[in-house]
């Protein structure tokens, strides 16, 4: 059965890289709770305009909206995916188990990309996303910082084997043959070893 990884990480730590690679080259799907949040923002849906506030100012999203916008964009059994910026509270880690057991797959593979939080901030500050300015940005590193340790025990306890740190601040190709390891994937000819 195709393995479901959950993406953990500070902002800017590279998660949505790691994942485009993951999903071009190894037929995983990505699920960026951000994008579709953003897609949702653009097509000015019900949950674009709930999302609004939320977003510009760094803040999370309530839980319920995520986690029923998670469940309605799930692939079929079958396809590997990548949960990119999901979960971020322990109240969504346990509803995405909680959603993975009612359809049969097993309990998710965690990466933790760990990065020095300056330099993730600096990435940030130049990548220019409506999101990106200086205020936001902080509050959402404020945010991840308070529920970073929890979320990463959450993981590491429910199964050890399975949780896997990663060094991010190396360049991306090391990180991504680490992460080649961590979900036992060959690399493939795309991908420079
Ligand atoms: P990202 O693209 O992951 O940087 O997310 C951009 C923004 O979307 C965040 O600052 C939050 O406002 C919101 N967001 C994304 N994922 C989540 C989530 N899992 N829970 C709550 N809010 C989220």
């Amino acid at each position: 059965m195709a393995t479901n990884v959950v993406f953990l990480g500070a902002p800017g730590a590279g998660k949505g890289t790691q994942a485009q690679i993951l999903q071009q080259q190894y037929g995983y799907r990505q699920l960026s709770t951000g994008d579709i949040l953003r897609e949702n923002h653009k097509a000015g849906t019900p949950l674009g305009k709930a999302a609004e506030a939320y977003m510009q100012r760094g803040d999370l999203v309530p839980d319920d909206l995520i986690i029923k916008m998670v469940r309605d964009a799930l692939p079929p059994s079958g396809v590997g995916i990548i949960f990119d910026g999901f979960p971020l509270t322990i109240p969504q880690a346990q509803a995405l188990d909680e959603m993975l057991g009612e359809m049969k797959r097993g309990l998710p593979q965690a990466v933790y990309f760990s990065i020095d939080l300056g330099a993730a901030k600096m990435r940030l500050a130049t990548r220019g996303r409506e999101d990106d300015n200086a205020q936001t940005i902080h509050h959402r590193f404020e945010i991840f910082e308070s529920q970073r340790d929890a979320l990463k025990r959450y993981y590491a306890d429910e199964a050890p084997s399975r949780f896997t740190e990663i060094d991010a601040d190396r360049p991306l190709e090391d990180v991504t043959q680490r992460l080649l390891r961590a979900l036992k994937l060959r690399p493939s000819p795309g991908v420079a070893s």
